[in-house]
């Protein structure tokens, strides 16, 4: 299952509040701050991409999240990434108060095979590249060349994208392919592995330790015993379950790279499997 939102209406989101174009990084940050909560809440998700106000989510094969109900996937993340975008939008713009609320659509496709996720993956970033050389061009004649956007809309008409580098290289003395690889490759997020030789073992919670002879100290018990566990409590529980089932704990990391080409993938077999 791949899992996709897009900001709705983020052409005025993005006015309103004032981006910078044609990236705006503080935006971008937030998109990826978002995504990630809901990758941390999920741990069904192996790996997600972002560009503009669209975030992909691939959620592993043999995932039973929500009996996989795609109403309630659908809806429950994108609300979930939705209200992290919310709260934590003065981190990113502590200048820029919301003037409204923002919202996202979400969409739920199948693929049913490697192949398709693979060709889905590609083809968003090919989407990025693709926007983002003509937003670069199109912003430096409006910024730099002093053209109003309808002058700009039609110095492109009918370019191709080598004409494009040209524009850029020849009239702003930008190389299109020194620019930030944020901005030409999107956000990849991929949930990793913590390599257990390189960081030690956590202290398991009370329940699981053996019994220690000799040792009558009562220990103070992981976590309050209300009849309610809070989130924090349920993520704990879930992790000691998770290490009891001998599920190894992962991290989530931040890349900027190419994912048309095999290597990544060849690097990481787990994401297909
Ligand atoms: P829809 O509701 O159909 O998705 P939309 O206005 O959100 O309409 P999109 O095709 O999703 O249209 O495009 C999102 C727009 O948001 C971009 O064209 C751009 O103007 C703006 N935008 C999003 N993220 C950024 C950013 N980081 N920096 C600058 N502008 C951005
Ligand atoms: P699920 O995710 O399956 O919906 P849930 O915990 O949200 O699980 P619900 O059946 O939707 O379960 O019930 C919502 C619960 O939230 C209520 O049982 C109640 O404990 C609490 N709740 C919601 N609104 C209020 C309110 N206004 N005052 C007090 N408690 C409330
Ligand atoms: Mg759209
Ligand atoms: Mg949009
Ligand atoms: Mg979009
Ligand atoms: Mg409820």
């Amino acid at each position: 299952m791949l899992f996709r939102l897009d900001g709705h209406s983020f052409h005025r989101f993005s006015d309103v509040h004032e981006f910078q174009k044609p990236n705006d990084v503080r935006a971008l940050e937030l998109m990826d701050h978002a995504a990630r909560s809901v990758m941390e809440e999920y741990p069904s998700i192996v790996l997600a991409f972002g560009e503009s106000d669209e975030y992909s989510f691939l959620l592993k094969r043999s995932t039973s999240l929500y009996n996989r109900r795609c109403s309630k996937i659908v809806s429950t993340l994108t609300s979930y990434f939705t209200s992290s975008y919310v709260l934590n939008w003065p981190k990113y713009f502590p200048d820029n108060p919301l003037q409204y609320p923002p919202s996202f659509d979400g969409r739920i496709v199948p693929y049913p095979t490697e192949k398709h996720i693979r060709d889905y993956f590609a083809w968003r970033q090919a989407d990025t590249h693709i926007n983002n050389l003509y937003n670069t061009t199109f912003w430096a004649l409006v910024q730099q060349g002093g053209q109003t956007t309808t002058e700009a809309h039609a110095t492109l008409r009918g370019t191709f994208s080598k004409d494009k580098h040209e524009i850029l290289f020849s009239r702003f003395q930008i190389n299109y392919n020194q620019l930030d690889a944020r901005y030409r490759k999107g956000s990849v997020l991929v949930r990793e592995d913590i390599q257990l030789q390189a960081i030690p073992d956590p202290e398991p919670p009370a329940e699981e330790r053996e019994p220690s002879t000799g040792d009558s100290t009562p220990r103070a018990a992981p976590f309050a015993t209300e009849s309610k566990p809070s989130p924090v409590e349920k993520n704990e529980k879930k992790k000691s379950k998770e290490r009891k089932k001998g599920k190894p704990p992962t991290t989530i990391t931040l890349l900027h790279c190419d994912i048309i080409r095999d290597e990544f993938w060849n690097e990481r077999p787990g994401l297909l499997a």
